[in-house]
């Protein structure tokens, strides 16, 4: 099969034909393959997993998969989250350590647990008895990273009111008396962002949602960003629609905006709307935070909207569908 790409900056807003892949940034071969999965029959669950498995492989952006983002002791650890939206079972890992396959081990906790969410060292235990392999996640270039931060006294980080020990490097770290505000955001200034979201209809009428990243470069170790957590990273419910969101994660997760989004769709808000009204909600506390966010309403009507930060103007974001029978990329401008 020939896919081509082809970039169109508008719509911002589409009616795709089911089934459907709709997937956050420009990861095409993401997108490609989960249509791979849906054109030859395959679930809006196995599509997910697939799609998202192909951009850890890919180390999409950086920030996806193994040898990105490394902590603040140069770890990689990973999050991810997968969600049936016919049942609402999900499965998710956050902080897991030593695995490649995020997504594969979420959906190991939906389908080989009663739990939702598995976190740090357990979590990789639990994925080395389900068969998936312990490997070092860190590469010659998380290594390059974690070194020229080491070198420029562990700066930036995300640390607030503490003072660092001065006779060792950087930590530990110990509280100040006094809280000050500290301007953010780090992550506005460091590209370190782009986690892979994606929502999949299949031909049967099954809805899922899938996230998988690395998180944030010098992120203090422990620190689980939004993408594993239902409602914020991603959210998918058949009778109302699916989103899935990306950016700072911090300050996303406290707004739950797959959630909201996914609400207002069933309240009959379109897509684009409802995807603009989960980032002005984020906005009005926080104004200059970076993140994005799809959405895809239960026939197939889809939008996304994005915050307008100096780093972010456009948000791409990746379609396929019966309609063009390829990945398309799309963009929506930033407000
Ligand atoms: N949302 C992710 C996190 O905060 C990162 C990103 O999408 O850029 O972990």
């Amino acid at each position: 099969m020939l896919l081509f790409f082809t970039l169109t900056c508008l719509p911002t807003f589409g009616q795709a034909s089911l089934p459907l892949v709709i997937n956050t940034w420009g990861f095409k071969n993401a997108t490609a393959a989960a249509w791979t999965v849906l054109q030859s029959g395959g679930s809006a669950l196995d599509a997910v997993e697939k799609g998202c498995g192909r951009c850890q492989r890919e180390q999409c952006g950086g920030s996806v998969g193994y040898g990105g983002s490394p902590d603040e002791n140069g770890e990689t650890t990973l999050d991810a989250m997968i969600m049936n939206g016919n049942t609402m079972e999900v499965g998710a890992v956050a902080d897991l350590k030593r695995i490649k396959n995020a997504i594969g081990v979420a959906r190991a906790v939906m389908e080989r647990t009663e739990h939702t969410m598995l976190v740090g060292e357990s979590a990789s235990v639990f994925a080395e008895n389900m068969g998936f392999a312990a490997e070092d996640l860190t590469t010659a270039k998380s290594l390059e990273i974690f070194t020229q931060w080491l070198k420029g006294s562990c700066q930036p980080n995300y640390r607030k009111n503490v003072s660092p020990d001065p006779s060792k490097l950087c930590h530990p770290y110990k509280p100040l008396a006094e809280l000050r505000p500290k301007e953010r955001r780090l992550s506005a200034n460091i590209r370190s962002h782009d986690t892979i979201g994606m929502i999949a209809f299949d031909r049967y009428g099954h809805l899922a949602v899938g996230t998988s990243t690395n998180g944030l470069n010098h992120k203090v170790p422990g620190r689980v960003g939004d993408s594993p957590i239902a409602g914020a990273g991603g959210y998918a419910d058949a009778s109302a629609g699916a989103a899935a969101a990306t950016g700072d994660g911090d300050v996303m997760m406290r707004f739950l905006p797959s959630y909201l989004a996914v609400e207002l769709m069933r309240a009959g808000t379109d897509p684009s709307a409802a995807c603009e009204t989960a980032i002005s909600r984020i906005k009005r506390h926080y104004a200059h935070f970076f993140g994005a966010i799809i959405c895809a309403n239960a026939t197939g009507h889809y939008g996304a909207a994005c915050n307008k930060v100096p780093g972010l103007l456009q948000f791409h974001y990746m379609v396929a569908d019966g309609g063009s029978d390829a990945p398309l990329l799309k963009s929506v401008d930033c407000f």
